[in-house]
């Protein structure tokens, strides 16, 4: 109930508005969010390199209503890119459509994110769309899949275990050789979709993850959920599954002793590094998904 009230909230405009002006919602947010700042995510991506740990730079921001705030979320990502080159940081960026235009004008959001994925191309990086709730699934991976075939290795898209339809979904994407980062889903689903038990989201994230590491397409791995990747590593070392076909992914703020232990064991690690002043949607898919979050956040903010 508690996790459908967040991601409820995540919605409201005039909560957002509020929130995203506060100081006391800012200090609250830098739990998961690097900065309000490029250069602050910049020097948050250049430290998290130091320990070996590899980053995806993530400008919030998403639903934007016109084309001067869609023009704005793209300039981010490409002063984002300039600076991935010039601070040889190891880093590439993942975005979402809404954030480009896509819930007004799809031809306007293909042409922004053609136009950063080419610059990503230029500095042989990488942009990853990151996937929203299921009415954009379709036009997500037809937008990744035409996007591929015209900057090949340089995009990829985000699949959800929670979707009945992933299996498949995944299928098509290995048969084209696009990557794929496999999560369990972040946002409100109905039955007819989507898996309501977390047991049954679960089962379905490791069989897919087992069918993506095989797969030979270079995959990311993006969960907290230790018994999962500790499910993962005996699968790698029962069939010889080389470290190199995956990275595990985790979100900035979260599990950060599992993140480094893992590049210890010689495991490719990526952190996903969000910033930026429209913090509040991704905020409150965060306290959704463990609310115990709240608690901790709030006894934390009164001590200091
Ligand atoms: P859970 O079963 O939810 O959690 C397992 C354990 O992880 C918990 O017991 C807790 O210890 C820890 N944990 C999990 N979440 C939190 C939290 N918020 N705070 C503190 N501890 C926590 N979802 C999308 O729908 N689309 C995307 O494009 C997308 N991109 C993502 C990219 C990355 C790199 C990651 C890691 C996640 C992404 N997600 C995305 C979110 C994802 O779908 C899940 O909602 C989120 O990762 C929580 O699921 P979990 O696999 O960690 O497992």
């Amino acid at each position: 109930m508690l996790r459908s009230f967040f991601i409820a909230l995540s919605t409201n405009r005039t909560l957002r508005s509020f929130s995203e002006r506060s100081s006391v919602g800012r200090a609250m947010s830098s739990r998961f969010v690097a900065g309000m700042q490029v250069e602050e995510a910049l020097d948050v991506a250049a430290k998290l390199n130091k320990e070996g740990i590899a980053v995806s730079l993530d400008s919030l921001g998403e639903s934007v209503s016109t084309r001067e705030e869609a023009e704005h979320s793209a300039s981010i990502y490409y002063d984002l890119l300039e600076a991935i080159e010039t601070r040889k940081l190891n880093a590439n960026v993942s975005l979402k459509l809404t954030q480009m235009g896509m819930d007004f004008d799809p031809a306007l959001a293909e042409e922004i994110t053609a136009g950063i994925v080419a610059r990503a191309a230029m500095a042989q990086s990488f942009v990853r769309i990151d996937m929203e709730g299921s009415g954009l699934t379709d036009a997500t991976l037809s937008m990744t899949q035409r996007l591929f075939l015209r900057f090949p290795g340089r995009v990829g898209t985000v699949l959800q275990a929670y979707l009945f339809r992933t299996e498949s979904d995944a299928e098509k994407l290995i048969a084209e050789g696009i990557r794929i980062r496999l999560c369990k889903g972040a946002y409100k689903e109905p039955p007819e979709i989507a898996f309501p038990a977390k047991a049954d989201v679960d089962a379905n994230y490791v069989k897919l993850m087992k069918r993506l590491v095989t797969s030979r397409v270079f995959c990311g791995i993006a969960t907290h959920d230790e018994a999962i990747v500790d499910q993962l590593r005996e699968f790698v070392v029962a069939n010889g599954v080389p470290k190199s076909a995956f990275e595990f992914q985790m979100l900035y703020g979260i599990r950060r002793d599992l993140q480094r232990k893992l590049v210890k064991e010689g495991y490719g690690v990526r952190v996903y590094v969000p910033f930026g002043t429209e913090w509040f949607p991704y905020f409150m898919r965060r306290l959704a998904e463990r609310p115990a979050n709240v608690l901790f956040l709030a006894k934390n903010f009164f001590k200091s």
